[in-house]
């Protein structure tokens, strides 16, 4: 198992080594910090990225110019991940599926996330924002990154008991919760279909939306055992047929804990809910 914090401290150690930053962060810069050079190129669909030494030494990273600019963005982080770290590239793997991603490719993802929304930049924005589906956003405009990795980063970072949730074809793929949720045991399991009559099962099914909604915290998470007021923002990407959910409690009408009724194997979940990324739509094959 990779130490997801070991990751991101060398990630900001790396950041530091790049001087001043402004946002959103040049990736170009990030290469340059390793020798290297970002090329575009014209690859298979499901390839991002892939990288190698020419005979001067200099890394060349060659990035799928077909994708979208903010995954091309990820992917040269990725790249760099991958140098820096010293972890050999490894993508026989399909990128979609979690447990069956070489843990290598994983630790790249989370340094990748962490260049592309750097804590020192990316915390202070998180903790002055609303919490909605708008802004976070607003967010990944800022920092040029797509939606959900910077909806993950937001959720994890944030101060508020809350979570985002990605789910896809109407069942939960993936969640990022706030250390105060993962504190108060809300797990949201993944597979699991989106609550009929939900506000992310509405918009699915075609509904406009219209602001954040009233939400049943029993609906959403297993052996939820507390009180508050639970709230929904949701949003659906029609084409890869995603649906973005953010969860938050009510801070003043949540009620002290109960004493625990199950021993959750946190560690087990760790991986899942702190890489806070997950870039790509289902099917990609990542490199
Ligand atoms: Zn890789």
């Amino acid at each position: 198992m990779i130490d997801e914090l070991d990751i991101a401290m060398k990630a900001r150690e790396f950041i530091r080594l790049c001087g001043p930053s402004a946002v959103p962060v040049s990736v170009d810069a990030y290469a340059a910090q390793i020798g290297g050079q970002v090329l575009k190129e014209t690859l298979g669909e499901n390839e991002d990225a892939w990288s190698f030494r020419d005979s001067a030494g200099r890394y060349r990273i060659c990035v799928n110019c077909t994708h979208n600019a903010r995954r091309q963005r990820f992917s040269v982080c990725h790249e760099v991940a991958h140098v820096v770290l010293g972890i050999p590239s490894d993508h026989t793997a399909p990128s979609w599926s979690y447990s069956r991603r070489p843990p290598g490719e994983i630790a790249c993802d989370v340094f990748a996330a962490e260049l592309l929304l750097p804590y020192q930049q990316f915390k202070p924005r998180v903790d002055g924002s609303d919490l909605s589906i708008a802004a976070i956003g607003s967010l990944a405009d800022e920092f040029d990154a797509s939606l959900i990795s910077t909806g993950s980063r937001f959720a994890t970072f944030s101060r508020e008991i809350c979570a985002l949730i990605v789910s896809e074809g109407g069942k939960v793929r993936y969640s990022a919760r706030s250390a105060r949720l993962r504190e108060a045991r809300g797990w949201i399991r993944p597979g699991f279909p989106l609550p009929t009559d939900s506000f992310s099962a509405r918009i699915r099914a075609g509904e406009r939306p219209s602001g954040r909604e009233d939400a049943d915290p029993d609906s959403w998470f297993e052996d939820w055992a507390r009180d508050g007021a639970l709230f929904e923002d949701a949003l659906h990407l029609s084409q890869w047929d995603q649906t973005l959910t953010l969860l938050w409690f009510d801070d003043e009408g949540l009620a002290a804990p109960v004493p625990e009724r199950k021993q959750w194997d946190d560690d087990a979940y760790l991986l899942r809910e702190l890489d806070g990324i997950l870039p790509w739509p289902s099917g990609k094959k990542r490199r």
